[in-house]
């Protein structure tokens, strides 16, 4: 990988304020690009209407301007070449590629309900998913034979082939997934006709050139789901790096319903560079909190100073 293709992304959901993770994540992201001289771009992944602000957008972009961690591509007005880079703006791109499936045979129309995915026979695994049943499956493999009118109203379920999906995390190091027994087919569009994070996601990774995906290792299996995705569409998948969830002293994985934790607290209590000097050592980048800056912290930047946690407990 040379510097001039190296692209890095921070796509943060527009759901409320960020706190200490999110930030930690941004940070992580930032460095692995910016060390490398490659690009860095931000995606607002405001896909759920119901959830998504505008207004967190906009402290999604002034917090990490606060920090100093400044995007090369996209962000709500677009910047750089191309851009904005909005999901709630690119559901044509979205429909284009679903469309390619749905004439590929791959995807079939699925009106099973939440209720009806929880009460089958389905294996839970043990962190709650189910894997899916196959019930509306028309035929046991593809191709199946279903207009995009066939979809109306209902979801649009994309059959996953056996076999494992391995590749090397930059953190977590080898995964090797089934992904059909460890999550079965999956959906792409939903019944009332919200594009699916999965399938934005990989449309948008490809398309703007990421080369590297910084993430929570809570998205750790996902990552197997969109290198199966974005092999159907021939595409090369990024480099994933997920990084631990940041937890409160009672090991609680922060969310953004909490507040303590959250920018607007943070800002009142620290300086740019002490918030650095926190999320660094948080981050494993220094054994300290010291207030430090980013030229420092670039400077010394290597993922194998990153522990293959899945959390850190913080008593900030
Ligand atoms: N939008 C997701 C979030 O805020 C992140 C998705 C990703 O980085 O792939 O949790």
């Amino acid at each position: 990988m040379t510097a001039e293709n190296l692209k890095g992304r921070f796509a943060p959901s527009p759901t409320g304020r960020m706190h200490l993770g999110n930030m930690a994540t941004a940070l992580l992201s930032w460095l692995s690009a910016k060390s490398r001289g490659g690009r860095w771009l931000l995606r607002i992944e405001d896909l759920d209407p119901q959830r998504s602000r505008l207004e967190y957008a906009q402290l999604i972009e002034d917090d990490l301007q606060w920090l100093g961690l400044d995007w090369d591509e996209g962000g709500i007005d677009g910047r750089g070449s191309a851009g904005p880079y909005m999901q709630s703006q690119r559901g044509d791109i979205y429909a284009e590629y679903l469309g390619r499936l749905i004439e590929s045979g791959d995807v079939y129309p699925c009106s099973c309900r939440r209720k009806d995915l929880l009460s089958t026979q389905a294996p839970h695994l043990a962190d709650g998913r189910v894997v899916y049943s196959g019930r509306c499956r028309p035929a046991p493999t593809p191709p199946y034979n279903v207009s995009r009118n066939d979809f109306d109203a209902r979801a649009a379920r994309l059959y996953v082939a056996p076999g494992v999906i391995d590749y090397t995390d930059g953190v977590f190091g080898p995964q090797s997934v089934d992904l059909a027994r460890e999550c079965g087919d999956f959906i792409l569009r939903r019944a009332d006709g919200a594009w699916a994070y999965q399938l934005a996601v990989v449309a948008d990774d490809a398309l703007m050139g990421v080369t590297e995906v910084t993430r929570g290792c809570d998205l750790l299996l996902s990552a197997a789901q969109q290198i199966y995705l974005m092999r159907r569409f021939g595409w090369q998948p990024p480099q994933y790096y997920h990084v631990p969830l940041v937890c409160n002293e009672s090991g609680q994985r922060l969310c953004k319903r909490d507040r303590a934790l959250d920018m607007e607290h943070l800002r009142r209590r620290f300086s740019a560079a002490q918030l650095l000097g926190e999320l660094a050592c948080i981050c494993g980048l220094q054994l300290t909190p010291d207030a430090t800056s980013l030229p420092a912290l670039l400077s010394n930047f290597s993922w194998s100073s990153v522990p293959a946690r899945s959390s850190i407990i913080t008593a900030l």
